[in-house]
């Protein structure tokens, strides 16, 4: 059998957990499996080297923060080869270009566009245990990418894919896909499973235990994914294809995303085309913007309002100020959250929308966006209020039974 393991941050936090990491993958291979390991920088490291850039200018090339950012899981991915070969087993480090991984000019934000595998391969028929560095490719030029802030998860799926391995284990510091973050409500569950759909919807709305790009992947190669703890020997949660089974549970879970602002724009001139400007002016500067409400205008101006991360928001605030002639007015308000209710068992059932609006009202919080897909409910609200909102949508949907 062939098994890929992703270790996170926390996991290789230290050498004694690097050294935990390496009796954990030596166990795998004693029991005759072959192994690809993919490894996070330690916990902090990525955030170190930011600021690290940040002493010298809010805006590094990106080039060059790649550069930077992607020694992190290079350190790792060494310490724990060497960690292995101490106690006698053949294990081989790889960065994202030794393991054969190309992406495109994307920096910072590069999408995998092919994998070949030869070098893993080989690797792998010599008996070798194989470590590669996560979170990194090459362009086609040569230069070092780096696919996103939690992007090791989606290297150890892509690279589960392209060595069709018979399964890709995430590890992190919690045992699986809880009912919503652990570190919120105490109460929430373990699933057994969960469906890729409501997965990338939780991902996409802000549980990190799973970068949300590796979910859609493990979706589309049909990577068996399995997220795990590497302090404990606990059953994981599946990540898998729905069955109908799972459409008899009307909400999987509920999330909280703290990293969120909202933009609005007042006195927008009413005329065709003015939101795909907007729009691809964001979308051309790699801002990801999420809800958007528009209302029906009138005297020929409009009011429009969207949200992107809170790290996007003063460059998103620049980009808006260029439609000075088009636009009255600029707000900003970053002290917002969202909190969204998953479930494919909204599908076929209704009023789930409902019950969390009568939550939220019965908490005294205002909802400030609404927005709706046929697995979700999304709702912006106050900042303070967040925690309080998800442990009440947990104990209203009975998640905590
Ligand atoms: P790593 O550094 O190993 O990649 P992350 O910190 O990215 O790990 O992800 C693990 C964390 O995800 C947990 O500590 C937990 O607080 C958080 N988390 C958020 N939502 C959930 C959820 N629904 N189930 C489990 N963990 C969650
Ligand atoms: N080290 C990178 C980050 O912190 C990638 C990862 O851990 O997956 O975002
Ligand atoms: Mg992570």
């Amino acid at each position: 059998m062939l098994i890929v393991h992703k270790y996170g941050g926390t996991s290789v936090g230290d050498v004694e957990r690097i050294e935990n990491v390496a009796n954990r993958v030596a166990k795998v291979r004693d029991a005759g499996d072959h192994i690809v390991v993919v490894v996070s920088a330690m916990s902090g490291e990525t955030n170190k080297l930011i600021e690290y850039a940040e002493y010298f200018t809010n805006e590094p090339a990106k080039k060059e923060m790649d550069m930077l950012l992607s020694s992190g899981e290079r350190v790792t991915a060494a310490l724990l080869s060497i960690a292995l070969q101490a106690k006698g087993y053949d294990a081989v480090a790889m960065t994202g270009r030794g393991a054969g991984i190309i992406t495109d000019d994307t920096h910072t934000y590069a999408r995998i566009e092919s994998i070949d595998p030869t070098a893993m391969q080989e690797a792998i028929k010599e008996g070798k245990i194989v470590i590669v560095a996560g979170f990194q490719g090459v362009n086609k030029d040569g230069s070092i990418t780096t696919l996103g802030r939690g992007g090791s998860d989606l290297s150890a799926v892509a690279l589960a894919g392209a060595l069709k391995a018979n399964k890709c284990e995430i590890y992190s510091d919690v045992d699986g896909i809880y009912t919503t973050d652990p570190r919120i409500e105490p109460n929430a569950k373990k699933l057994e499973r969960i469906s890729y759909d409501e997965m990338l919807e939780l991902s996409s709305l802000g549980a990190k235990v799973l970068q949300s790009r590796s979910v859609e992947l493990a979706k589309k190669l049909h990577v068996k994914l399995y997220a795990k703890s590497s302090f404990s020997d606990n059953e994981g949660t599946l990540i898998t294809q729905e069955n109908e089974n799972m459409e008899e549970v009307l909400v999987s879970g509920v999330v909280l995303d703290k990293n969120q602002a909202r933009v609005s724009l007042r006195g927008v001139l009413d005329r065709p085309g003015i939101a795909a400007e907007i729009f691809t002016r964001l979308a051309d500067a790699h801002i990801n913007v999420d809800m958007i409400i528009q209302n029906v205008g009138m005297d020929g101006s409009t009011n429009l309002g969207f949200t992107v991360p809170q790290s996007e928001h003063q460059h998103a605030k620049k980009m808006m100020e260029t439609f000075e002639h088009d636009i009255q007015g600029v707000d900003f308000d970053e002290n917002v959250c969202k909190v969204s209710v998953v479930g494919v068992g909204m599908k076929s059932h209704s009023g789930v929308a409902a019950t969390a609006f009568r939550v939220l009202a019965d908490s005294n919080i205002n909802i400030q966006m609404i927005s709706t897909s046929e697995i979700k409910v999304s709702m912006v609200i106050d900042e303070k209020y967040g925690e309080l909102a998800i442990r009440a949508l947990h104990e209203a949907y009975e998640l905590d039974k």
